[in-house]
């Protein structure tokens, strides 16, 4: 039987909302709000792939009319979280040209010597578009943080950059949609191994990823300081368990389709006549 949207018990912009979260009590592998299994998550991933791809062609066309409003998906999360594959099976199922990707690495020498937020601000979704920052400026007050990669007095003040440089984005038409991915330290061992069992996944193994398990603890800080102080009402964060991949991409796709509903997109009106150009088309 076809799984229906009602396999929500609950809306995923509420179960997963970060409000109160204690990172440590964080169970990655629930599937906060959904009643079914995978079977029906990978089946109601498709149908919701549909609507979402529907409402970014909206997006896209209302952009293409001069609508500046856009939308950017923050991901971030723990090495093999699963973003890539947020991005190949969610933001997949959407027009390409309708998306700027993102990621951010170690910052080259050149961005190092700019403010943090320089880098970022040269790769914001144009209007019409879907950003995806496949890890984001929180890596400034996270593996910065963690590694101490510079003084206390310098990250310590970036909570609060960040949050006034997201309300102007926000007042400027871009809705964020952030999301905070959690696998467990032992589900997170199983995906490193299986890394290190198939040449075909050699490819996305950093031998430098071990050894940040041994900071386990200290991101998990870093991360309940983002949580605690970057959770704001206008960009609020979303807590994804990510031990279950059918459960992360379906509950991001839901969050993009609540994020795109809520700019009520019509599809723009012609700015031809129609009947005019019908005829003409008849005459050609
Ligand atoms: P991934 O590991 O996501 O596949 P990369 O290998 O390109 O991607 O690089 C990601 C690495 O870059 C991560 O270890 C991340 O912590 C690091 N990184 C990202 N932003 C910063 C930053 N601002 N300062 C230092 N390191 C950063």
């Amino acid at each position: 039987m076809a799984a229906k949207a009602t396999s929500w018990s609950k809306p995923v912009t509420k179960v997963l909302r970060a409000d109160g979260v204690r990172v440590g009590e964080i169970d990655t592998a629930a599937t906060p709000g959904f009643k079914g299994n995978k079977q029906d998550g990978e089946k109601l991933l498709q149908e919701r792939g549909a609507v979402l791809s529907d409402l970014q062609e909206r997006l896209y066309a209302n952009g293409r009319s001069g609508d500046t409003r856009s939308v950017l998906l923050v991901l971030q999360g723990m090495d093999t979280a699963g973003k890539g594959g947020i991005v190949r099976h969610v933001i997949g199922s959407v027009d390409p040209q309708g998306v700027d990707h993102a990621a951010f690495g170690v910052p080259t020498p050149e961005e190092k010597k700019h403010h943090f937020l320089w880098r970022i601000k040269r790769k914001l979704p144009r209007g019409g578009q879907i950003g995806v920052f496949d890890r984001s400026h929180y890596e400034d007050v996270l593996v910065v943080r963690v590694h101490e990669l510079v003084a206390p007095e310098v990250w310590g003040k970036r909570y609060d950059e960040i949050n006034k440089w997201e309300r102007q984005l926000v007042d400027n038409g871009t809705t964020l949609v952030k999301v905070a991915m959690f696998v467990s330290l032992d589900e997170q061992k199983k995906r490193l191994a299986q890394r290190l069992d198939r040449p075909d996944k050699f490819w996305k193994f950093n031998p430098d990823d071990i050894g940040e398990r041994a900071y386990w603890p200290q991101y998990q800080e870093a991360y309940q300081a983002v949580l605690d102080r970057t959770n704001t009402e206008y960009a609020p964060w979303y807590v994804l368990p990510c031990d279950r991949k059918w459960y992360s991409h379906l509950a991001v796709t839901e969050l993009l389709i609540d994020a795109l509903q809520g700019l009520k997109l019509d599809w723009p009106p012609a700015d031809f006549d129609v009947n005019e150009q019908k005829k003409r088309l008849a005459q050609a």
